[in-house]
């Protein structure tokens, strides 16, 4: 018992440290002036540099290795077994990526932030390609520092959604491509729907206001976290008590601010719901990039864009805002916020759309890691996938290739696929739910949440990072990933919609 204190407290400080980062991370995303970036950047690399120096400390591998048969003697799903298994997981990994990479890292995303921040405005590729030739090298030795995979992107998918392979997620992509191709020229067929109601004047104020009463009605607990603005909405988590979600608002786009309020509370809920034994230790977040996004994805989507939602709060929001929306039906504003539509955005993509976007970015980065792409034909490879898998050609690279913060702030690998995997395991995750509890329809209808919150604390959140996400998916819907549901959904939704 001592041994195993003395590790928890050794874990405490790694996210102790953690923790701090992340309150400069996000005062750095929310109220710093300008003039505190270099200093910034100083302290974060700083941090970085303990939190990784206590995440390889010899010291901590060999409290695991005395309490391996400890871990041994218990259940497979004990706290203490659980704790002890991820916390080698993390060890091992932390390990085996050396300091220096660490710090180089860190130290080549900042710089490359800053120059994509002035380069997407300017439309200017080539300031950043040398920045980007840079992280696709660093991005290969993170990979390297994992020998034994089958492709290049293994271990950086990997360490996002554990247990995904290219291989695997590849699989899973073209067969959900072959579903959502003929569904989206379907659709696209049809008139398009009408979506002039969202872009009026709206004033942010009571934008925000009427957000945060629908998360409130969720279950977003604001006494143990806030929202903030910020250029780019996140969830961040100071500790589980503490949980932060930032939006931002458009006064001519109903629609940003809401939506994007009701997913980052997705997350936000998801990591206040972990249980409270599971602070401060390598269980106390969420389990995978992507079943964190399915929880931002269920609010946002499979709730927030339903008929039974509007039903409910649309009625509300017509009072907030008389002048523009008076005279608009519900049938129209729930068409409206479910306009399907090929568009070059992917954050303002529509649900069926929205994968398309994922794929052409997972395959470009894995032809870049295999070397087949050069970072130099990236903004044609872009253009020329945008053409054939969406129809729609950017007219320059700021709507192209330059829209997403990922490349430029972290690795080139690993992270989108699990905006995907998101989008399915929502309906997968939500479906299960139903099924298991039929009335939680009947109380969307009216406003109430707790019963669906109930389901999702009890086979999601409370585990934190305890199962992983294929234990936890199996645990909770009785099956593997699959995308059969979300496919259903999609099918049932549009196809009344769009009178398929
Ligand atoms: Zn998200």
């Amino acid at each position: 018992m001592e041994k195993l204190n003395e590790l928890k407290q050794r874990l405490a400080t790694i996210s102790d440290l953690t923790a701090a980062s992340s309150v400069l991370i996000w005062d750095q995303s929310t109220y710093m002036p300008l003039g505190g970036a270099a200093a910034r950047g100083r302290q974060l690399s700083t941090l970085a540099r303990l939190a990784h120096e206590h995440a390889t400390d010899p010291a901590l591998g060999r409290l695991l290795d005395d309490l391996q048969s400890y871990a041994e003697s218990l259940p497979y799903d004990d706290d203490d077994a659980s704790l002890l298994r991820i916390a080698r997981r993390e060890f091992e990994r932390a390990t085996r990526v050396p300091a220096g990479l660490v710090a180089a890292f860190s130290e080549h995303s900042a710089r490359s932030y800053s120059a994509w921040t002035i380069a997407r405005p300017a439309n200017d590729f080539a300031a950043v390609r040398p920045h980007l030739e840079q992280t696709l090298e660093l991005s290969r030795q993170l990979a390297d520092c994992f020998p034994g995979y089958d492709h290049i992107a293994d271990p950086l998918i990997d360490l996002n959604d554990y247990g995904m392979r290219a291989a695997s997620v590849r699989a899973l992509f073209a067969e959900l491509r072959q579903e959502l191709v003929p569904l989206v020229r379907a659709i696209t067929a049809q008139p398009s729907a009408d979506d002039s109601c969202l872009l009026q004047h709206y004033p942010a104020p009571a934008q925000i206001a009427f957000a945060e009463q629908v998360i409130r009605d969720y279950g977003y607990d604001f006494e143990r976290g806030r929202q903030d603005i910020a250029p780019h909405p996140f969830m961040i988590r100071f500790a589980l008590d503490d949980i932060r979600i930032t939006t931002r608002v458009k006064v001519d786009d109903l629609s940003e601010a809401l939506f994007s309020t009701l997913h980052e509370s997705g997350h936000a809920m998801y990591e206040q719901g972990i249980a409270a034994t599971h602070e401060a230790t390598p269980l106390a977040s969420g389990t995978s990039a992507g079943v964190h996004e399915s929880q931002s994805r269920l609010w946002e989507n499979q709730i927030g864009r339903s008929q039974v939602f509007w039903q409910h709060y649309y009625p509300q929001l017509q009072e907030v805002f008389p002048q523009q929306l008076g005279a608009v039906s519900l049938e129209s504003f729930y068409r409206a916020v479910n306009k399907v539509q090929p568009s070059l955005i992917r954050t303002d993509a529509d649900e069926v759309t929205y994968n398309l976007h994922v794929m052409i970015r997972f395959d470009l980065e894995l032809a870049l890691l295999e070397g087949t792409l050069a970072v130099a034909d990236l903004p044609e490879a872009w253009r020329a996938r945008y053409t054939s898998d969406l129809g729609v050609t950017p007219p320059d690279d700021r709507d192209g290739v330059l829209q997403d913060v990922h490349w430029f702030s972290g690795m080139i690998g690993g992270v989108f696929q699990g905006y995907t995997i998101g989008n399915l395991l929502s309906a997968q995750f939500f479906a299960a739910a139903q099924q298991a509890l039929p009335q939680i329809g009947v109380e969307i209808a009216s406003g109430r949440f707790a019963t669906l919150r109930g389901w999702l604390r009890e086979h999601i959140y409370c585990h934190g990072s305890k199962y992983t996400a294929a234990e936890l998916i199996t645990r909770a819907t009785g099956g593997p990933l699959t995308i059969a549901p979300y496919m259903a959904y999609l099918r049932e939704k549009y196809g009344k919609l769009y009178a398929l």
